[in-house]
Parts: C-alpha cells; structure tokens; sequence
C-alpha cells in the first residue's frame, strides 16, 4: 500500500490548465505536470484496495467499469509514491503498451470506479491517468525505455494493416514474441487517430514519433502511403507474410443521423463549401500544424485567433 494514512492527508490535485485565452497562442500541450514530490503525495492517496475497481474493468449493465488494460494501477501508484519509478514503469509496460498515449487522451474510466472517489469513502478519485503519465515520461527521461530487440526471431512475418493504437499495439506484441512485423500505413506518417485525429494540444506529435522511433530500433518496419487495396496490392500483401492483422477503419467518420444530411455533405463537400465532417477537419489542422501540408489554409470560415478569444471572453468572461 501507497501510504495508509494518504488519502486522508492529501486532497486530490490535477495537473493544471493553461488558461483558454492564453492556450490559443499555439497548438502545445496545455497541461503542465506536477513536481515529481506533489505527484509522489497523489500516489499516496491510493489504497490499494482489497478490490481495486480502477483495474477490474467489469462489466455492469453492459458497460465496462475500471481500466479496460486491467492495468496494475495500485502497483504503480505505491512504486511512485515510494520513488521506485523502474519499478512503476515496469508494471505499468505490462499492461500497457503506450502510456505516454493513453496518460494525456485516456478518458479514465480507473479514476471514475476509483473506490477513493466513491461515496462511502468520501474523497476525491486518485488521480491515475496524471500518475501514469508521471511514471512513462520518468521512464523515457531517465532512459529506462529503450530499444528492446527480441533476442530471437521466429521466422514468420506478419503484416500489420493501420498504424492506430490497434495497429501499433498488435506489431508491438507480436515484434516482442520474435516475429517480423511490417505496418503498412495509408498516411505519410504512423499513428492514425493519434497522428491525424487528435489534436496536437491533446497529444503532441512528437511524442507519437518517439514511441514510433523506438518500435523501428526493435525491429518493426513501417511502409507509409501504402492504401492497402488501392496504392499497395492485397494480393502481394497476402502471398507474402505468413499473417496479416487488419488494424483499419477507426478514421471512416461516423454518420450523422440527421434528415438530409447526405445532399447538406454533397452540395459542395470539403472545405470549399465550408463543410467538413469533423474527422477531416482535425486530419487537415494536424497537417498544418505539422507542416506537411497547407490544407488548413484552404479551410474557409476559419475563425482567427482574435475572434476565438473574443468567443471564449464571452463564454468565460
Ligand atoms: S480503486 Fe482507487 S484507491 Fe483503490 S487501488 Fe484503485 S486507484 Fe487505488
């Protein structure tokens, strides 16, 4: 157990937030991290329960509860609190493949099952998607992630379809296991829904090319601008890897169920008729941001960044 005493000593402390007005100078992360000590006393707020609902994910009423990962979350949280933070990482890594991913866009269903949080206990949720975070970004600055090459290879290729968290999590595992993993990838770069999907406020790219940088060290290979089926042949795919994981699809946007939405998309569809399904949208701003390409440029009805702050004064005053 963290610290017996922890969760009646300290109240719960998020990491902060870097006011609307001023976060709209850029597209950068706006959540600045608590010192390694204040993070330490919020991993001493775990109980280690007798059954930690933040990992037992459950099913209730058709709905999971709890860390869909089952990931060690009371393991973790007394390995940072105690300044074990190899040992925080290596628990964590063995649940979860990308924790620097999943500790800034998680939406936290550990912290909602949090018994902390819960009414007989009468405090806050402990805050583990920040504690996580914490732990993998101690581990990366450290140098305690580095390249881990299998030491043997089973001789079987697998060809991975979609570099998404699916994508990437599956050539993780299997590159692990001694197979030689090839991801094929529709976009220029890897990543998916966390490449062109997410903002980079949200999940700054770079930490997506880091984690991509790491699995090539291991032995993953990545072919880009591969449209499966369009610009790659399936039939070679097929009759060259003994295995092939399809990891595609999360992008196709989901339908609007609203009357005459199909002729509304149609009358000049994209951004010339300043329409956009939102999917599209955050694909064309990540570009920008990125700077592989102008396409934000072209959006029309862009508002500036002076009428963005005036829309939030009147919201937030
Ligand atoms: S439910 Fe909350 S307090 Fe209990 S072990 Fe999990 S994180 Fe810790």
């Amino acid at each position: 157990m963290a610290k017996p005493t922890g969760f009646m000593e300290y109240k719960r402390v998020e990491n902060a937030s870097i006011s609307p007005l001023e976060r709209i100078a850029n597209f950068k992360e706006f959540h600045p991290k608590l010192d390694e000590d204040a993070r330490r006393e919020q991993a001493a707020r775990c109980m280690n329960c007798g059954v930690p609902m933040c990992g037992a994910a459950l099913k209730l009423k058709g709905m999971v509860t709890g860390c869909p990962l089952h990931n060690y979350i009371p393991e973790w949280n007394d390995a940072l609190y105690k300044g074990q933070f190899d040992m925080a990482a290596w628990r964590l890594l063995k649940t979860s493949s990308f924790p620097e991913f999943t500790g800034r866009v998680c939406p936290a269903l550990c912290e909602k099952a949090c018994n902390c949080g819960s009414p007989v206990v009468g405090e806050e949720a402990v805050t583990v998607h920040d504690n996580e975070l914490f732990i993998i970004e101690k581990a990366f600055a450290t140098g305690y992630m580095k390249a881990e090459v299998p030491k043997t290879r089973s001789g079987k290729k697998v060809a991975v379809i979609g570099s998404g968290p699916s994508g990437l999590a599956v050539a993780d595992w299997l590159n692990r296991r001694g197979h030689s993993v090839t991801v094929f990838e529709r976009e220029d770069r890897a990543g998916g829904l966390l490449m062109y999907g997410i903002p980079n406020m949200k999940l700054e790219k770079n930490i997506i090319e880091r984690r991509i940088n790491l699995m090539k060290e291991e032995g993953v290979e990545f072919v880009f601008n591969a449209d499966v089926g369009r610009s790659a042949s399936a039939d070679h795919i097929l009759g060259e890897y003994d295995a092939v994981a399809l990891c595609c699809g999360a992008k196709k946007a989901r339908a609007l169920n609203a009357v005459g939405i199909e002729k509304l998309l149609a009358d000049g569809k994209g951004a010339a008729g300043g329409k956009m399904l939102a999917v599209d949208f955050l694909t064309a701003v990540t570009k920008c941001v990125i700077s592989t390409s102008s396409a934000l440029e072209k959006i029309s009805m862009q508002p500036t960044n002076g009428q963005i702050a005036q829309m939030l004064k009147k919201l937030y005053g």
